[in-house]
Order: structure tokens, then C-alpha cells, then sequence
């Protein structure tokens, strides 16, 4: 469960002496737009970052997201596919500068085996974009990845792509976002033309001039470059499109009549959503979406700690590790922490503390990794993503701090619904099997249980999708060098208890008491049957829902 702010984490009532450059971090705080893309896979995720990429001009040409086929599924994809593909590694932050704001958009892993990275992801953001397939609508995967969004109280803009082919109707499409979600979806950008025959986008965003409310695309326009397009005026759009422009008129009437214009107050209050059409493929939408978060999306803000106060943005540096990860360079083996950077400069070099272990970290290699590259960052403010390689002794979750210390909340892990055995294949390499496990755990690969039946050489893994344990089994060979063999249990739920009841729960037959290496107690079930009956026989028993339990 995420904690609350209750009160300020001040004891003498006073407000803590602001930092001489205060207004720099808050100023370049203002100009930053953090945020990530949620979406089912396939939705076009890929294709649309690549799109803001080629816009912000951190790219010059899109088309290089190509052989992806037959990707999906596979082990390579987390990490060697990935890497061939030339963009969109492992949850890296893409960053470029858009008008007079700096973007920060990070990559999330599309496969639901992996949502617990995304979850992570989610904690570094300040908003999210709900890319979702025209013809499919709210996929299982989109509405799971909302909820946490929901859970972290991110404001969500909606995109749907792949209008330049048939699908569903906008109408209809809108309907079902306000019954999965609960939000309102507001139109802002309505599309012009029905799925297949997208010709443009009235433009419903506030301060629209009447001369270009009607977003004409350029025929032919779109692809590996922008797409272009003409501002018209209603009139001019009616002698162009006639009958199709008339016919988005009458839809923006009907969903402006039910469900209000875009209102920037209930946006970032998570009420509403606001709405608009895309081809990700052509570009087309591509550019209004990036003013769209340049202009509405909410900026860094100050952040609660753990201990009930706030960091100011304006303070000195501090921010939460949301990854970590081995073996990004396979010449040299290395530990990546990604920081996001929630107050201050942070500044190459400069040693910061982490607050769980009251240790220094050093910062002099310092890199922005985005795509196969890494480019030394001298400093970085809130909202950007740091990674800082060979940071030892950092663990996903952890605050760094200079300053005043602080320590943001611990990032809630998810429940755990797939459970192995893992052994060494052999014996005589226990060592670098103890290594590796332990570094994978603390990685947050999967999460390792221990019980002294089972004794110390044969830990049992903890994952959200199985893919997580090819993951293991790939790294540990290749990494570690270590093969390792895993047996599936046959439990499917989890739950936290106490030692106190771990006998108790240990006795009834099916179930099996672990801990974690965290020292948690957690109780395996192989049904929500079994673990009902426990809890109806014996109310007084602790067993919590993990956090994101659904
Ligand atoms: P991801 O799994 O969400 O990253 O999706 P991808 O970006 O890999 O896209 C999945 C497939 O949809 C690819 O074949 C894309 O070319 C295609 N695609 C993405 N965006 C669009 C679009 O706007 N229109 C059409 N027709 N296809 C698209």
C-alpha cells in the first residue's frame, strides 16, 4: 500500500531553509515533461516512440524499428532483440527538447511477464499516455497497466492509433474508455475521416485560432519523415472533405454535450482523460500529441518522503532508484542504477548518500542511456533519469540524497503468482549460483524465498509471468556463468504473514511458509480456495494482499 502524507515531517513546525539555488531546480522543473506509454503489445508503442523521437529531433529518420517479427515472446527480446533493434532498450529514458521544454519519455516493457518493470517505471513518471489499438480498444494489458496509473494517481492522456486503418467507431471507442475506466474521456483532437480514411483532426484544444481548427493532413505526407499538414478554417474544411468533416462535427457535438471539453483541473485530478487520434505509423498525430503534453501534462512536483514530509522540488538533489541492471555492457560487466531525479541538480561527481544505508555513492560515471548509447551527463534536474554505472550496494527503491536526507516511499513490489525451484545444474559452481541469484534478486529479476526445509542450494523463485524465470535462466548461464535448472510449484497465490503465524500456516497441508530475502514471511497457496478456507477458520491469522494485488 502507498503511504499518505499525513503531516510535515518537520519537528520543530519550522519550514526548512530554502537552498541559495532554489529557484534553478524549480525553473528547470517547470520546463520538463516527464512521462511513459502504457499499452497493450502490438499497440504500436515502438512506432510511436520512434515517432516523438524523430519529432524532438533525436533522431533523424523513423523506419528503424524494422525485423521485428517473430520477436515477441522470446527471451532475446528482453535484452539482445532489443539491442538490435537500435531503440527502446530495457526501460531506458528518451530525452530531447521540444519547443522550450525538455521530454523525458521512458520506455516501458511491453510483455505483461514483465509488468513489475513498468510498475517501476510508472513510479519515476509525472504522467502517462494510454496508446490504444483503434480496432481492438481497452486490451487486457492497458487496463491492467491503467489501474496502476490509477494506483499512482498519474494523470493519463488517451491516444488512439491506427486510424489510418478500419477499426472501431470514436464514438464507441469513447464509450467503453469511460466504462473501464471510470474517467471521462475528453475529445481534444477528433479525427476527421473513419478508421481507414483519416484525413485530419479537428482541433478541440483550448486557444485553437477558427482559422485552424481543422488539421488537414497533406495528402501523401507522413512516413519515414513529418507529416505535414494545413491549418484550415471550418469553411475551407467543408469545400476539402464535405460530408465527412460534417459528420466529426456532429460526433464532437454529441461528446461534448455528455462529457464536457477538456478541463486541465480534472485532467491532472485523474477525472478525466483527454482524447485524441493518431497513425503512429505516418506520423499523423504525432506532433499534436507532443504540444498536447508540452502544454497540459504537469510538470515535476514536490514529492512526499516516507516519513510524511515533502521534498520541494527546489531543494538539494534527490531521487529514487526505479531499475536496476547487469550486464548492459557485456565488455564490461556492470551494474546500472537508474535514478530519477525528484529535487536539485544532481551533478556528475558530486557523492550522494543513499539513505537506506547511510553509505556514499559516487556519481562520476553518470550517463543518459538511451538506445544502444550512453553519453556522459554533466548535471540533471527533476524529472530527468540518470543512470549511474557501477553504483554497488544500490538497490531498486532506494533514495539517493544530498542535503537534508530524505527517503521516498518504498516502490511496492507486485504479488508474486508463478513459483520455482531453482538449483544449480552443477554443484560445483554454488558459488556463482549464490552471486547471481542474489544479484537478480536485488535486480528485482524475480524475487528469491528461502525456507530451511528446502534448505540454502535450492531457493524458490517468485515471479509475476513465467518470462521473468527464462530471464533468470538466460542470465545465469550467460552472465553468471552458472546453468541452472527450475522446477515449478504449484502454488499461485501469496500472501505476507508473520513468523508468528508461519507454523501455523506451514502445518495445513498444500500450503508452504518462505522467507524472503528481505525477511518477509510470505505464505504460498495453490488456490484462492484453499486460502479462503484458511481465512475463514482462522480470521486472527496476518495474511496480507501484496500491494497490486488484483
Ligand atoms: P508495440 O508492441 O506496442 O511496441 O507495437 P509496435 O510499435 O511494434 O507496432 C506493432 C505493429 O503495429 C507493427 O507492425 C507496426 O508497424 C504497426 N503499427 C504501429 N502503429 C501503427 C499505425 O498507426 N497504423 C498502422 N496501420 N499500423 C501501425
Amino acid at each position: 500500500p502507498m503511504t499518505t502524507p499525513a503531516s510535515t515531517g518537520t519537528t520543530d513546525g519550522t519550514v526548512p531553509a530554502a537552498d541559495p539555488d532554489d529557484t534553478a531546480p524549480r525553473e528547470a522543473a517547470s520546463r520538463r515533461r516527464t512521462f511513459a506509454v502504457i499499452s497493450h503489445p502490438d499497440a504500436g508503442k515502438s512506432t510511436l516512440t520512434e515517432a516523438l523521437a524523430l519529432h524532438g529531433g533525436a533522431i533523424g529518420q523513423a523506419g528503424i524499428v524494422q525485423g521485428k517479427g517473430g520477436r515477441r515472446g522470446v527471451v532475446s527480446d528482453w535484452l539482445e532483440m532489443e539491442k538490435a533493434r537500435g531503440i527502446s532498450i530495457t526501460s531506458a529514458a528518451l530525452q530531447f527538447t521540444y519547443r522550450d521544454r525538455v521530454v523525458n519519455l521512458l520506455d516501458t516493457p511491453g510483455h505483461a511477464d514483465f509488468s513489475e518493470d513498468t510498475y517501476r517505471v510508472l513510479t519515476a513518471v509525472d504522467s502517462a499516455v494510454m496508446l490504444v489499438d483503434a480496432a481492438k480498444g481497452m486490451e487486457r494489458q492497458t487496463v491492467k497497466l491503467f489501474e496502476v496509473c490509477r494506483l499512482r494517481g498519474l494523470p493519463i492522456v488517451t491516444v488512439v492509433n491506427k486510424w489510418d486503418r478500419p477499426g472501431r467507431e470514436a464514438l464507441e471507442l469513447l464509450d467503453e474508455f469511460a466504462e473501464v475506466t471510470g474517467m471521462t474521456p475528453t475529445p481534444v483532437l477528433w479525427p476527421v475521416g473513419i478508421g481507414g480514411d483519416f484525413r485530419g483532426l479537428l482541433d478541440l484544444r483550448p486557444g485553437t485560432a477558427p482559422d485552424a481548427a481543422y488539421i488537414a493532413f497533406d495528402e501523401g505526407s507522413g512516413g519515414a519523415t513529418r507529416t505535414t499538414w494545413t491549418p484550415l478554417s471550418l469553411e475551407e474544411g467543408l469545400a476539402r472533405d464535405g460530408e465527412v468533416l460534417t459528420t466529426a462535427q456532429e460526433e464532437v457535438e454529441l461528446v461534448l454535450d455528455s462529457n464536457g471539453p477538456h478541463d486541465e483541473a480534472s485532467f491532472r485530478a485523474g477525472r478525466t482523460t483527454p482524447v485524441m487520434f493518431a497513425a503512429a505509423v505516418l506520423n499523423r498525430g504525432v506532433e499534436q500529441l507532443l504540444d498536447l503534453l508540452v502544454d497540459t501534462a504537469p510538470p515535476p512536483a514536490d514529492r512526499p518522503a516516507q516519513d510524511g514530509g515533502v521534498r520541494s522540488v527546489g531543494d538539494a538533489f534527490s531521487g529514487q532508484v526505479f531499475k536496476v541492471q547487469a550486464g548492459m555492457d557485456a565488455a564490461h560487466r556492470d551494474h546500472v542504477a537508474f535514478i530519477r531525479v525528484s529535487s536539485g541538480r544532481f551533478q556528475r561527481g558530486e557523492t550522494v548518500l543513499n539513505a537506506r544505508t547511510g553509505k556514499p555513492v559516487g556519481t562520476k560515471y553518470a550517463h543518459r542511456v538511451f538506445g544502444g548509447s550512453r553519453t556522459g551527463v554533466e548535471d540533471a534536474w527533476p524529472g530527468d533519469v540518470v543512470a549511474i554505472v557501477n553504483a554497488t550496494g544500490v538497490r531498486v527503491g532506494d533514495t539517493l540524497y544530498a542535503g537534508r536526507k530524505v527517503a521516498y516511499p518504498p516502490i511496492p513490489t507486485f504479488a508474486p503468482e508463478h513459483f520455482a525451484v531453482c538449483r544449480a545444474k552443477d554443484l560445483g559452481r554454488y558459488k556463482q549460483f549464490q552471486r547471481g541469484i542474489t544479484e537478480l534478486h536485488h535486480e528485482g529479476v524475480v524475487q528469491t524465498l528461502r525456507s530451511d526445509l528446502r534448505g540454502e542450494p535450492a531457493p524458490v523463485l517468485a515471479a509475476v509471468g513465467p518470462m521473468q524465470f527464462d530471464v533468470v535462466q538466460h542470465r545465469m548461464a550467460g552472465e553468471f556463468g552458472c546453468e541452472v535448472l527450475l522446477e515449478p510449484l504449484p502454488y499461485s497465490i501469496a500472501r505476507r504473514t508473520t513468523a508468528e503465524h508461519a507454523p501455523l500456516l506451514d502445518a495445513v497441508p498444500g500450503v508452504e511458509v518462505l522467507r524472503s530475502l528481505d525477511g518477509d514471511v510470505f505464505a504460498l497457496f495453490p488456490d484462492r480456495w484453499r486460502l479462503q478456507r484458511i481465512e475463514r477458520e482462522n480470521p486472527d491469522v496476518v495474511l496480507d494482499a501484496l500491494a497490486a494485488d488484483s
